[in-house]
């Protein structure tokens, strides 16, 4: 691949913007080499500014799950652009979105809409507090919510993967307010409750973990959350902001018929545009100000037209509700992969669920970050060279998870794999 403008640009970049990216994750730091700079998405395509096309499974890290230039997205955002940009003051589209998302499965009975998940994730943990008059707060070791203070504390995602779990800068005071227990590990959340479980003013987890690849909770570890904090007076808080309207019109914790007291939401409710939002029981959402003390605010909250491209994107997977053909092309991706490391004897997990997909070279099962991390990484650096070499855009780092959205077709799973094969012919020779 010819990637020379990209690489001209990342140069010149570098010398005006703080590393050159606007999202540490957005670097190809940890896997060696200049990140692409994209001239336009297509579907399920991307074209870099270099005109090399890829299938894009980061899809914006997300958010695009209708893909690229979705034709009711895109007019939905004309249609209000003629309105105006931004009033700060309420408009009617603002309720439209939060009915639609209270009506979805689990949806929560006040929201409130917010410009990213760190926001969603930090107004969450300060209500919390406000409603507990507790600091402390539990999370869990590889789950990233964002890099407000209180959660940048051995976290996930670009944390992990450029070695920094916890930033410099996170004040030690603050960051020794921050519990972090081992993911999945049912003995140690209980064990730690029924020291602590008094102090404590909420749990909050990934309830799918998706910021150290793709981990599923094991049976009863949600189960516990909701047990231990409802117990001990804490609230527990589902970080849904990326599984949300991923795997159901709605939370995932709804499957589990579990009933978190807050919920977190981000990416797919805002179409692409920058929206996230925090809910919950109106007894915490009323605490809220201006009905409550507990302050939260926002200049461009709510905007028009984030709130087009979210009611667009919701009302179109609504209708679609194209969860079971998403998982039927993951399941191929995954039976593709399977297949082809069982020809070539080579050692992979490829947890999928719906439209998200990871994959870890690793011979035993991945249950928490200590596993991901025990997993071929260096392996994981060659799958991602060669397939982007070869026209399949990833994340650049194992700590990730990738993302289909409905313009994904069949032909496009079997050419990924296609190329995952020869991929294997390369690791073996
Ligand atoms: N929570 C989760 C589970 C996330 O995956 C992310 C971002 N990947 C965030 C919170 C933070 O969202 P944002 O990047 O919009 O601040």
């Amino acid at each position: 691949m010819n990637c020379k403008r990209s690489k001209e640009l990342f140069k010149e970049a570098k010398q005006f913007i703080a590393g050159g990216v606007d999202s540490p994750v957005r670097s190809f730091a940890s896997v060696g080499g200049d990140p692409l700079f994209i001239n336009k998405g297509e579907g399920s395509n991307i074209i870099d500014v270099d005109g090399n096309r890829y299938i894009d499974y980061v899809c914006s890290w997300g958010p695009l799950i209708l893909g690229h230039r979705d034709n009711d997205v895109i007019s939905s955002i004309k249609a209000v652009l003629e309105r105006g940009t931004s009033f700060g003051a309420p408009i009617d589209l603002e309720t439209e979105l939060a009915k639609i998302i209270h009506e979805s499965d689990g949806g929560p009975s006040k929201i409130r809409f917010v410009n990213s998940g760190t926001e969603a994730t930090m107004s969450a943990i300060r209500l919390a507090r406000g409603v507990t008059g507790r600091d402390r707060i539990v999370k869990f070791e590889g789950c990233y919510h964002g890099h407000s203070d209180s959660l940048l504390v051995r976290a996930g995602s670009g944390t992990m993967t450029l070695g920094q779990p916890t930033s410099p800068g996170v004040p030690a005071a603050l960051a020794k307010e921050t519990i972090v227990l081992p993911y999945n590990d049912e003995n140690a959340l209980r064990d730690y409750f029924e020291k602590y479980g008094e102090q404590i003013a909420c749990v909050i987890v990934e309830p799918i973990a998706a910021n150290m690849g793709l981990i599923a909770p094991k049976d009863g570890f949600l189960e516990s959350i909701s047990e231990q904090t409802h117990k001990y007076g804490a609230l527990f808080i589902a970080d849904e902001v990326l599984v949300g309207f991923r795997t159901c019109f709605g939370t995932t914790v709804s499957k589990k018929n579990l009933d978190p007291d807050l919920i977190c939401y981000g990416k797919v409710i805002g179409g692409g545009l920058p929206v996230a939002a925090y809910g919950g029981k109106s007894i915490y959402m009323d605490r809220m100000s201006p009905d409550g003390p507990v302050y939260q605010a926002g200049t461009l909250s709510g905007n028009p037209l984030c709130m087009a491209a979210g009611i667009a994107t919701l009302k179109r997977l609504k209708r679609l509700n194209p969860y079971g053909s998403l998982e039927k092309l993951s399941t191929a991706l995954y039976n593709g992969f399977k297949q082809s490391a069982d020809k070539h004897d080579i050692d992979v997990q490829l947890p999928h669920a719906a439209s998200l997909f990871s994959i870890f070279f690793s011979k035993t099962e991945v249950n928490s970050l200590h596993d991901v991390k025990n997993s071929n990484l260096p392996r994981f650096n060659r799958y991602f060279w060669f397939m982007l070499n070869n026209g399949i855009y990833l994340a650049p780092s194992p700590f990730e998870t990738a993302f289909l959205s409905i313009k994904h077709t069949m032909d496009q799973i079997h050419k990924t794999v296609e190329v995952f094969d020869k991929f294997l012919d390369e690791e073996i020779k």
